[in-house]
């Protein structure tokens, strides 16, 4: 046999562990979901990897995951007979970070308040090393499905970790065990009471049934069946386990602000079960996350890369199981496949159409997921061609109507007599905007004007011709219909006096002063007390767009 050799930790990783031990103390729990959720992926990855393989599976054994409790020695043991990992994996997973994610985690986590770094875990997916919250030391033994060798691998969490050949004895015929050596004030997890309601709690609905043991001595007692949730029928699924098996998936502590789960049956058949999570993740804007939407097949996880979901309803955590398609699915495949594509037609369909329904029946709950994902929704507006009627009308926005959200019907349906067009201003900064003297000769009329303050705002109001046949306006852009429409005061209209001699020398007066710094110089109906303001062409882009191009330095 060969020596074990010492490697140390990428500093990342050893850095990430000293926070995750220091740092993340409050609710250690999260470890044991975190250890069995990669259970249960080395078991699918098996199951899946098998479907070209066969071979792999050869010993008959059912994909299972036992967690044995040793309170006597203060041990916990958690196993599977999935995938498992040769050397070079061990050393690529347990021992570097390869995730870009990691360091946007590390500063996340360095300004966490006590208690917030538990839920950090699961979403950046450096679950593993959560085991050192509890564990002094932890040995992992594994051996890869149809490959050579069984290894040994084990460290303390403080730098360095130690890798070589395992005793045949020690290593599963198939698969990983993670013993975790538990510290004094984690005994608690060596006591099978606590660890079955941790597992029912955390992990009741992995897609591999679990068993508990408790040494010495004690058999092996099923604790999850291993049925997948979404096979089940709604009606005898309780809340709880909705929510239950949405934190599993999602790595997501929080509440889901909206659960999609349906069976379609006709010409595909497939179960999708979608969560709108209760609160925005933290990388809903970083371009290496997107989707994460998975695809099943007959119950086997085949991908979480199958762009089910549009780019704007990235924030949609959950999966699709379809009865249809066949499992070996490639690359390609899953880019062109016809029933994939009705797949992905039906999903988002379906999540808009329950959006819509939501914000009928219950606006404020409509109005919490607005306000955390409003802003991604609204990239489908200009990236979706086809559903942008059905956006435009799940659009909420700010208006100088008051602090109530609006939908484009509250505002068309608000529009005064001979107001033409749909008016926005916008601009980084809500109460600026409100203050502008732009505004005034709209507010003088009454006339609703959108605040429009997200970045996005200026790509989508830019591309929309018009809804219910009204046009989007720039109160910044010149040419506006306020003459038309009757001051709300009934002052005495002054327009008159724009065409009149002094006004118009005026105007020269400026213009020859300006020369070529403006294009024009024209009398407005749009202010009331300030003396000037400064407009936009016609037809261009309108000042926020402007401002947009000369910061991209164009
Ligand atoms: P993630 O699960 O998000 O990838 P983790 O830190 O939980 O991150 O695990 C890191 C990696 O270690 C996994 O991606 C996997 O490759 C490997 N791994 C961990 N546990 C197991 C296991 N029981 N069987 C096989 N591979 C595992
Ligand atoms: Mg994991």
């Amino acid at each position: 046999t060969i020596a074990p050799e010492t490697l140390s930790f990428e500093a990342d990783v050893a850095r990430l562990l000293h926070m995750m031990v220091h740092s993340v103390y409050s609710d250690r729990d999260v470890f044991l979901r975190e250890l069995i959720s990669n259970a249960a992926d080395a078991c699918e990855k098996l199951r899946y990897e098998a479907i070209t393989r066969p071979e792999l599976l050869a010993d008959g054994k059912a994909l299972c995951i036992t967690v044995t409790a040793d309170a006597e020695r203060k041990r916990l043991t958690i196993e599977d007979n999935g995938i498992g990992m040769s050397r070079e994996d061990l050393v690529e997973a347990l021992g570097t970070i390869a995730r870009s994610g990691t360091r946007a985690f590390m500063e996340r986590i360095e300004a966490a308040k006590a208690g917030e770094g538990a839920e950090l875990i699961g979403q950046f997916g450096v679950g593993f090393y959560s085991a050192f919250m509890v564990a002094e030391k932890v040995e992992v033994f594994s051996r890869a499905a149809g490959g050579e060798g069984s290894w040994r691998w084990s460290s303390d969490g403080k730098g360095a970790y130690e890798i070589g050949q395992a005793l045949s004895d020690e290593t599963p015929a198939r698969g990983t065990r993670v013993v975790l050596h538990l510290m004094d004030d984690a005994e608690n997890y060596a006591q099978s009471y606590t660890l079955e309601k941790l597992i029912k709690e955390q992990s009741g609905h992995v897609a591999v049934p679990v068993y508990l043991v408790e040494k010495p001595g004690g058999e092996a007692r099923q604790i999850a069946d291993g049925t997948a949730l979404w096979t089940r029928s709604k009606g005898e699924i309780k809340s709880e386990e909705y929510t239950e098996f949405y934190r599993g998936i999602s790595g997501d502590f929080d509440e889901p602000a909206a659960i999609v789960h349906y069976r379609a049956e006709g010409r595909q058949e497939y179960s999708a079960l979608a969560y709108v999570p209760g609160s925005r993740p933290f990388d809903l804007f970083d371009p290496d996350r997107t989707g994460r939407f998975r695809l099943y097949v007959r119950r086997v996880f085949i991908t979480d890369e199958a762009d089910i979901l549009p780019r704007y309803l990235r924030f949609v955590r959950g999966l699709v199981d379809s009865a249809d398609l066949p499992l070996n699915l490639s690359r390609e495949m899953i880019q062109e496949s016809p029933l994939l594509a009705a797949i992905r037609k039906g999903v988002t369909n379906r999540i808009l159409g329950d959006l819509e329904k939501l914000a009928e029946n219950d606006g404020d709950a409509f109005i919490k997921i607005w306000e955390s994902f409003g802003v991604v929704l609204k990239e489908g507006i200009y990236e979706d061609w086809e559903r942008k009627e059905q956006l435009l009308k799940l659009a909420r926005f700010h208006s100088t109507a008051g602090d109530e959200w609006r939908s484009l019907s509250d505002y068309t349906g608000a529009m005064k007599v001979g107001q033409k067009a749909i008016y926005y201003i916008s601009g980084d900064d809500r109460a600026r905007l409100e203050a502008s003297p732009q505004l005034e000769g709209f507010r003088a009329r009454g006339v609703e004007v959108l605040l429009l303050t997200d970045p996005v705002d200026s790509f989508w109001v830019t591309s929309v011709s018009e809804f219910e046949g009204k046009t989007f306006k720039s109160v910044t852009q010149g040419g506006s219909d306020l003459p038309d429409i009757p001051l709300t005061d009934n002052t005495e209209d002054k327009v008159e006096e724009e065409t009149s001699g002094e006004v118009n020398a005026f105007i020269s007066f400026i213009k020859s002063t300006l020369g070529d710094a403006v294009s024009d110089v024209r009398a407005s109906d749009r202010l009331t007390e300030s003396a000037v303001c400064l407009v936009a062409p016609d037809h261009g882009p309108d000042r926020q767009i402007e401002r947009l191009l000369s910061a991209a330095g164009r």
